[in-house]
């Protein structure tokens, strides 16, 4: 052999082993790398709203006091005379326009109605006092100019809240206080124009921005506090601590606050994973934080990596069972003495860091999006952690048994559906998480486990950072299949009634 030869067959040899460990490393981090994230990352930085929030946290007065600067760009073809924040927390400002069923006020509100409201003041850019009005959740801020398509503006506004006695996302109870969609966050401008939706008292109905935040929330001293993103400082003061929190590149900032909630945490694929808990729940806490790690680590493989450095599951005083929000979730601490629906739930809520974190959705308007995958992952989750059989068992007890109860007195409407277009959560839940997981697994079997695998990859990889919609959830199933579904998929997603039986576990 010639030394050009041996040249040659050195180099092939050294490239195959790099593409042997490259494939090696691609499986076992999900094929779809930190480097495709960080691209797309980059580009959606460049244009996204930053917040920046600073909170006086005082509990004996059950309040927040706090100043939000946020910078917004226009992003839409069009001049923007004005731009629309959502204000929650007034929801909670009366009985009848509190976000939960009727059947449930007994249970959000165990000491009776208790009030809630956001108060905005000054709200200013550049010095200059900004002309605005507030209608119940909607806050309109008039631009001093018009906004032109490009141009960028800094908004200050301070708000000051009273947390209700309530046991859902905005609200306290004797062990935590809740902030989930606490603060003057952006409504979406999209080809519909600005989505001006109100607090649905079903669903989950948020529809948000990936954006940038810095947090810094002061309590008193013995708080604990749990939030999106990455504490980056404690700062020690007199009698309280100042808590600052960086999260990039999440759709919204939810964090809870708890006088001596506890902490463990332990790593999964270098991502820092913390159950918080209150109370003597330290073994329960440690199964919920195996459950958070154990569904990290397979959806990090199944679907492709959680592109965060930590994650969060908060026991906290709600009685919706589990709620999602980015790098957090809340779940029911009453969950902790019943383990497998505390592990169903939290692998339910941590499928929502990839269907809703990574890939958001209008939630109002076409919310099977991400709850009808989730569903349909945490089947995936139980077949991959146990085999099968557990998965065929989970899918029967949790999806296919409730929803078959549900039709014996009611006929399901189509999945693809408003939140304002079904009656009560019981419809809701049938036919948007069971029926829509249903519809999933239908799919499933008529183009394979593993190219339903393959178009979900394809989705989070076209879609991360951003709002997907049904149409693009068709297009990911063309393009892997190389034929036209979408068809098929609306059929199925319009269909009134049972699916076909062939689905019949
Ligand atoms: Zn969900």
């Amino acid at each position: 052999m010639d030394v050009r030869k041996r040249k040659l067959l050195l180099i092939v040899t050294l490239l195959v082993v790099v593409v042997a460990f490259s494939i090696y490393v691609i499986y076992q981090k999900g094929s779809i790398s930190e480097k495709y994230y960080y691209s797309r990352a980059l580009q959606v930085k460049e244009s996204c709203p930053q917040y920046d929030i600073q909170v006086d946290f005082d509990p004996d007065r059950e309040m927040i006091k706090a100043r939000e600067t946020i910078i917004f760009q226009n992003k839409t073809p069009s001049e923007l005379r004005e731009i629309y924040f959502h204000l929650y927390p007034n929801a909670f400002k009366s009985l009848e326009s509190a976000p939960f069923p009727a059947e449930e006020l007994k249970y959000a509100y165990p000491e009776g109605f208790s009030e809630g409201y956001i108060n905005v003041t000054n709200v200013t850019a550049n010095g200059r006092n900004l002309e605005y009005h507030v209608e119940g959740t909607i806050l309109k801020v008039i631009m001093p100019e018009p906004l032109k398509p490009g141009e960028k503006i800094k908004i200050e506004m301070d708000f000051q809240e009273k947390i209700p006695f309530s046991l859902g996302r905005f609200g306290h109870g004797k062990n935590t206080y809740n902030f989930g969609n606490w603060y003057p966050i952006l409504c979406v401008y999209d080809e519909n124009g600005w989505n001006l939706d109100p607090y649905y008292s079903i669903g989950d109905p948020f529809y948000s921005e990936t954006a940038i935040y810095k947090v810094s929330i002061t309590a008193p001293d013995g708080y604990t506090i749990a939030a999106t993103g990455k504490l980056e400082e404690k700062i020690l003061e007199k009698g309280c601590t100042r808590w600052v929190f960086r999260a990039e590149l999440v759709r919204d900032f939810a964090w809870v606050a708890g006088y001596g909630l506890k902490v463990i945490s332990s790593k999964v694929d270098g991502i820092k994973v913390s159950a918080y808990y209150f109370g003597d729940k330290e073994s329960a806490a440690k199964k919920a934080l195996e459950f958070g790690k154990q569904a990290i680590r397979f959806f990090n493989r199944y679907f492709g990596l959680y592109p965060y450095e930590e994650y969060s599951v908060v026991m906290a005083d709600f009685y919706i069972g589990g709620m999602e929000y980015p790098n957090l979730v809340l779940i029911d601490h009453h969950l902790l003495d019943d383990e497998i629906l505390l592990e169903y739930v939290v692998a339910h809520e941590t499928a929502h860091q990839w269907w809703y974190g990574l890939v958001g959705n209008n939630q109002i308007k076409e919310p099977w999006l991400d709850e009808a995958i989730t569903e349909y992952s945490t089947v995936l989750y139980f077949e991959g952690v146990y085999g099968k059989g557990k998965g065929n068992e989970i899918y029967k007890d949790f999806i296919l048994y409730p929803y078959r109860f549900f039709e014996m007195g009611n006929s399901s409407g189509p999945i693809l559906r408003s939140l304002s277009q079904f009656a009560g959560w019981g419809e809701y839940d049938a036919t948007v998480y069971k029926k829509g997981a249903i519809m999933l697994k239908e799919l499933e079997g008529r183009v394979g486990k593993s190219k339903l695998r393959e178009v979900l990859r394809h989705y989070l990889r076209e879609n991360v950072f951003g709002n997907a919609t049904t149409e693009d959830f068709v297009n990911a199933v063309n393009s892997v299949m190389g034929t036209d579904f979408k068809e098929v998929i609306y059929e199925m997603l319009r269909k009134a009634g049972n699916l076909q039986e062939s689905n019949a576990a």
